[in-house]
């Protein structure tokens, strides 16, 4: 479409929509949470596809604390406040947890000073404007697959991309109390994608120790819980399959504890919670240790309570930093 997608087809590819069967691209879905104009929103996708966005919300390079010393008072519970959660330290994740936070403490006491995560929220605010743009095809080292898709949403309207941006934040702001650099994929609930193999390249650029996609589902609505998608190796990512494994499995234990939520009962009831996929553009063109979550179905009555609550995503947020941490120290 335009001369930064064109290059940003060039680069990778990646499938950030990750439903069972591609149930969470809802090409027809109208998500909530976009304020910008259509063409700010372009052209912040545009500056993303082409790895300006990327850096927009990193840390510094050296990595250093920037949330500790926001107040107190920052409520990590704001229900549908994107900026609250920029400014979450480890203790706005206590205060807001209390007793069924019982995981938060234990990420927050181990310093990742010298670690680099990557957080990648799936989907993007702007993208439901923009169906052509996100539709077009990039390569994802085995195939074809859309730039980007528009997520899933509740049945109420709550949309994947405000949930996957905001569950981000928070997680953002726990590893980065912790002394970690984490670079998200985009920095805002917006604009437009990036693509998928652009979502890959930005762990790869960064150089990530880990990565990782959030998303929630968008599944047969009697179906519910959490799994963990990992990468099957193509070839070209086959050095990552192990270590990516070692960090689903972190993950899948500290969500499952951290959270309460239980496993899909929709798929990878065989294995765990964790699904091996070669079809995601996300982990086939990763070359830094990577997983895919999907923190529950959005179409679930039960699962979409949860996820629409602001109290739920700070605890699956402190959940998710556990489960790095540990990898990370492993
Ligand atoms: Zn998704």
């Amino acid at each position: 479409m335009d001369r930064g997608h064109a290059r940003a087809a060039a680069l990778l590819l990646a499938l950030a929509c990750t439903g069972v069967t591609g149930a969470c691209a809802r090409p027809g879905g109208d998500p909530a949470g976009s304020g910008a104009s259509g063409e700010a929103a372009a052209s912040a996708a545009q500056a993303a596809a082409q790895g300006q966005g990327a850096t927009a919300a990193t840390t510094p390079a050296d990595g250093t604390p920037t949330d500790g010393t926001v107040p107190a008072s920052a409520s990590a519970g704001s229900p549908g406040s994107l900026a609250s959660s920029e400014v979450t330290g480890s203790a706005a994740a206590v205060a807001s947890g209390g007793p069924g936070t019982p995981t938060a403490p234990a990420a927050a006491g181990t310093s990742l000073r010298g670690k680099v995560v990557v957080i990648d929220p799936g989907h993007n605010g702007g993208n439901s404007r923009h169906t052509s743009q996100i539709a077009r095809k990039v390569e994802i080292g085995n195939g074809n697959k859309a730039c980007d898709t528009t997520g899933t949403e509740t049945n109420a309207g709550y949309a994947e991309s405000a949930f996957t941006f905001d569950v981000s934040t928070r997680l953002a702001a726990l590893l980065r109390a912790q002394g970690a650099t984490v670079v998200l994929t985009r920095a805002d609930d917006r604009g437009v994608g990036p693509c998928i193999n652009q979502r890959a390249a930005v762990g790869n650029e960064a150089h990530a120790d880990a990565a990782i996609s959030i998303h929630g589902d968008g599944a047969a609505a009697a179906g519910h819980g959490f799994h963990v998608i990992v990468p099957h190796g193509i070839g070209s990512n086959d050095a990552i399959v192990a270590p990516s494994r070692r960090l689903g499995t972190q993950v899948r234990d500290a969500f499952r504890a951290g959270t309460g939520e239980g496993l899909s009962t929709y798929t990878g009831t065989r294995t765990g919670g964790l699904v091996s996929r070669d079809d995601l553009g996300g982990l086939n063109l990763s070359q830094v240790p990577k997983v895919f979550i999907e923190c529950g179905n959005m179409r679930n009555a039960v699962d979409a309570r949860q996820m629409t609550t602001a109290a739920w995503r700070q605890r699956a947020a402190a959940a998710l930093a556990v489960g790095i941490t540990r990898f990370l120290a492993g």
